[in-house]
């Protein structure tokens, strides 16, 4: 498990600092600050599956924020500030059992020689547990998993290893188990993994069944007789949402005091934050900052929040970047015009932070998703067409600056033809997604991977010189070919051809690509599922079986 008893400590000494502070000068400040600190402390403990604790911590929470107001509202009245106390120190018991009954075997644990250290050193790979009675389909699947790098571990329900690892993604399987009881164990799981996607498999899909496996802490469900492709794509797509970059927030706010809060509760909440505290730079700051949102101060001495936006408005690049307004401003009517003046949203101050996180996380998923359908293709999640030849113009650009090497492939999957005459468009398109998965899973995150035409890819890696290019891509090249795409109650295999072209060799983006399309055309035609390089003698091709 990841929470140490001295991280929590620390943790809570902090929190039990902020209410002293509160205690001590009981004004609006001092509450938003231990709010803001109690706040994050509440994730922290979700995170970190600090049974026991969360739920002291969450009633603490709710009250705090029921007792928010406003700068008028504090101080708090004294029999109010005796009940926080109370709740406080409940809080503070709750930890101290917490150590005491988790702590020493965890420090004991450390210091246990080599199978502790084995523990730490397990390399970072994708991990998914599988609990449950695992019968042959659910195995053959799992092991499918393997070829986009993800692995599986299988797990009891009734020997789950005491660790709490920290395991994004974990799969339930309830079948076998009794109606009246899964439920339950679910909801364990739930408390034991609080930050952890879980599935629930198997579960009978009739309303009632659905609802308790919800309820009990499932994100999703797949109902009994849900065929394999559909739960393969699933967990694929949950593991590159893992892979998200931070959202960014543009903070433009005059009060300094107000900045530090709301970074603050950003941070906390994992969400990057950059703070200009003048207006008249926000142009300048949404190019180099690129954000995903940004927090506009409506009063301000140089200009109006509304008037900062209008100038956004008039950047065809920055049209559908989402402005909320924070204000003091109760007026519903002024708020309005806001709005229709090219605002989304408007959040009155003093903000209460677990709003204004909800608000700006809620947001942001909405942009990213609107940004995704513009620049990506809808099969595939990959750059499309225009983004990808963009992407790679870019990418040039940089490596001609930084005088470094930069490969392109050109992958065209081989006889898809034929894919499609005999299984049909729809596993066609299955088999295109699944090598869009597997180049995911296995390019890094700076690399370029775009659907360059119906089953063509476009890969542009930095840094990489054609020796490495090619290694990678062969690599990738024979996992594919063992792919078993399920067809009715068989599979088949599928395999790619690829050419690659390096810079320095060819130095602008169209040669690079012409150049990539050639080598590509003599993979075909020496038999395919093979790399070329192009300008060097090099030939990957491994005989199939
Ligand atoms: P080769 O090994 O020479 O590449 O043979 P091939 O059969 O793959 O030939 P080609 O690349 O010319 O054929 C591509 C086929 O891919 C033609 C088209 O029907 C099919 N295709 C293009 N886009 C899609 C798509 O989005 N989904 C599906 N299922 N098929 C597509
Ligand atoms: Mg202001
Ligand atoms: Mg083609
Ligand atoms: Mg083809």
């Amino acid at each position: 498990m990841s929470c140490s008893p001295v991280e929590l400590n620390q943790k809570c000494s902090s929190l039990v600092a902020t209410w002293r502070h509160y205690r001590g000068n009981p004004t609006f400040e001092e509450f938003v600050e231990f709010a803001v600190t109690l706040n994050s402390f509440c994730e922290f403990l979700i995170a970190k599956s600090v049974a026991g604790v969360t739920h002291a911590g969450h009633d603490l929470e709710q009250l705090a924020l029921t007792l928010f107001g406003t700068s008028e509202s504090h101080p708090l009245p004294e029999a109010t500030i005796e009940t926080l106390q109370i709740k406080v120190d409940t809080l503070q018991q709750a930890i101290a059992e917490f150590i005491a009954t988790h702590g020493k075997p965890q420090e004991e644990r450390r210091a246990g020689g080599a199978n502790a250290t084995a523990v730490v050193d397990i390399p970072k790979q994708r991990e998914v547990w599988f609990v449950g009675h695992a019968p042959a389909t659910w195995r053959e699947m799992l092991s499918q998993l393997s070829y986009f790098g993800v692995r599986v571990e299988f797990q009891h329900w009734d020997a789950m290893p005491p660790v709490i690892a920290d395991v994004p993604l974990l799969l339930l399987n309830i079948a076998g188990l009794e109606a009246d009881s899964w439920p339950e164990r679910v909801r364990e799981l739930r408390k034991r993994f609080g930050s952890s996607d879980l599935i629930g498999l198997s579960v009978p899909s009739d309303f009632d069944s659905l609802q308790a496996a919800l309820t009990a802490g499932c994100d999703h469900c797949f109902p009994e007789g849900t065929g394999m492709p559909i739960i393969l794509a699933k967990i694929l797509e949950l593991n590159d949402n893992q892979e998200q970059e931070d959202y960014r927030v543009l903070v433009v706010e005059d009060s300094h005091t107000a900045t530090r809060l709301i970074q603050r509760t950003l941070e906390e909440n994992g969400v990057d934050s950059h703070a200009i505290d003048d207006p008249r730079f926000v142009l300048d700051a949404m190019k180099s900052y690129n954000p995903d949102l940004i927090l506009m101060d409506m009063y301000m001495p140089t200009c109006t929040g509304v008037e900062a936006a209008r100038v956004i408005r008039q950047h065809p690049q920055f049209l559908s970047v989402p402005i909320v307004y924070l204000s003091g401003e109760t007026d519903v009517a002024l708020q309005i015009d806001a709005l229709r003046l090219g605002g989304d949203h408007f959040l009155t101050k003093p903000f209460n932070p677990v709003f204004l996180n909800a608000i700006v996380k809620s947001k942001i998923e909405r942009y990213r998703a609107l940004r995704r359908s513009m620049f990506h293709d809808s099969l595939t999640g990959l750059l499309n067409h225009t983004s990808s030849k963009r992407s790679l113009d870019a990418a040039l650009a940089n490596a001609t600056k930084v005088d470094s090497p930069l490969s392109v492939a050109m992958i065209d999957i081989d006889h898809f033809k034929r894919v499609n005459d005999h299984y049909g468009h729809p596993i066609g398109d299955q088999v295109i997604r699944s090598l869009a998965w597997l180049l995911k899973q296995r390019l890094r995150r700076n690399d370029i991977i775009g659907r360059y035409g119906g089953e063509e890819f476009l890969v542009a890696l930095p840094d990489t010189d054609g020796e490495t290019a090619f290694r990678v891509l062969d690599r990738i090249r024979r996992d594919f070919s063992q792919i078993k795409h399920p067809y009715a109650d068989n599979s088949f295999n599928s395999t790619f051809s690829s050419g690659v072209a390096s810079f320095p060799q060819w130095k602008y983006g169209e040669d690079l690509v012409k150049e990539a399309d050639e080598a590509l055309y003599h993979a075909k035609r020496r038999g395919r599922n093979r790399v070329v390089v192009a300008g060097m003698e090099r030939d990957g091709y491994l005989a199939p079986g």
